[in-house]
């Protein structure tokens, strides 16, 4: 099996439901190479719901320790999820360096300003104008910021949208995804492939839920080879979800790895086992 590189837990993550324990437990189930455990950290966040969306880290390497020991022969990497917005790249860069993070997440989980899981009226615009925007705000982010690993979920924008066929295309903005790749492969970063994305546009009822191929083949032809799976679980029914039917379609378009990180070095292990 795979190593899942992208999970929250209810104990840093506060709209996550699993524990650390049940994590462990579904990992070791699934016969998992490694899972890394990314909580949420989102400086500034814009609105108000009622819980912390940053946590104490000093905290979460302390408690961690004992989440090491319980996983025994199963490699817990500790990461986290970054919540990017523009005038925060110079902090997250300064911030993870303090840390012995293994992997560092870069997400972008606002759209002008505004999360659009409670910013419906974003998505007013057509979806071309409204995936556009997000695209270049993702390029502006991997630009911008530099102390990271994994780009977090591109298609976060089309979770929510209310478009009949919300999937995400590279022909709906390609001059954006052209910039947004680029910048990922001249920066060595891996760009995520998030399962909780397609998992969340089956469950909608929508054919056609894998990435898009023109997105991967424009990567994988502008030199692009890192790739990272992810399925973000909150909780434990959710890890490596789809991985193996992912990581078989990735493989279609010539990537080999599924990257994952140990004390921010890159490794991979083969897609197809
Ligand atoms: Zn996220
Ligand atoms: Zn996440």
């Amino acid at each position: 099996m795979y190593t899942d590189n992208h999970n929250h837990t209810k104990h840093f993550s506060s709209d996550a439901r699993q524990s650390y324990t049940e994590l462990i437990d579904a990992c070791k189930a699934l016969h998992m190479h490694g899972v890394a455990v990314t909580e949420h950290y989102e400086g500034d966040y814009p609105h108000d719901i009622g819980a912390p969306q940053i946590f104490d880290i000093d905290r979460f390497f302390e408690e961690s320790e004992k989440w090491i020991e319980y996983a025994g022969s199963l490699p817990l990497l500790r990461g986290i999820e970054l919540g990017y917005q523009k005038h925060l790249c110079g902090f997250y860069d300064e911030l993870v360096a303090k840390y012995p993070f293994d992997c560092v997440i870069l997400s972008n989980h606002l759209y002008m300003g505004k999360d659009p899981y409670f910013f419906r009226d974003g998505y007013r615009e057509d979806m071309v104008t409204v995936y556009t925007r997000y695209i270049v705000e993702m390029a502006e982010m991997v630009e911008g910021c530099n102390n990271f690993d994994i780009v977090g979920h591109y298609d976060y924008i089309n979770r929510y949208g209310p478009y009949e066929h919300p999937q995400m295309k590279y022909s709906q903005c390609p001059e954006a995804f052209d910039r947004f790749l680029t910048a990922i492969i001249a920066k060595g970063k891996s760009l995520e492939i998030n399962t909780r994305s397609v998992d969340k546009m089956r469950k909608k009822g929508l054919n056609d839920t894998l990435p898009d191929p023109d997105i991967l083949s424009r990567y994988y032809e502008l030199g692009g080879r890192f790739v990272s799976l992810g399925s973000d679980s909150h909780g434990s029914d959710t890890l490596c979800i789809h991985f193996p039917e992912v990581a078989k379609y990735l493989s279609e378009f010539g990537f080999t790895e599924n990257s994952y990180y140990i004390g921010r070095k890159r490794y991979g292990e083969p897609l197809i086992v």
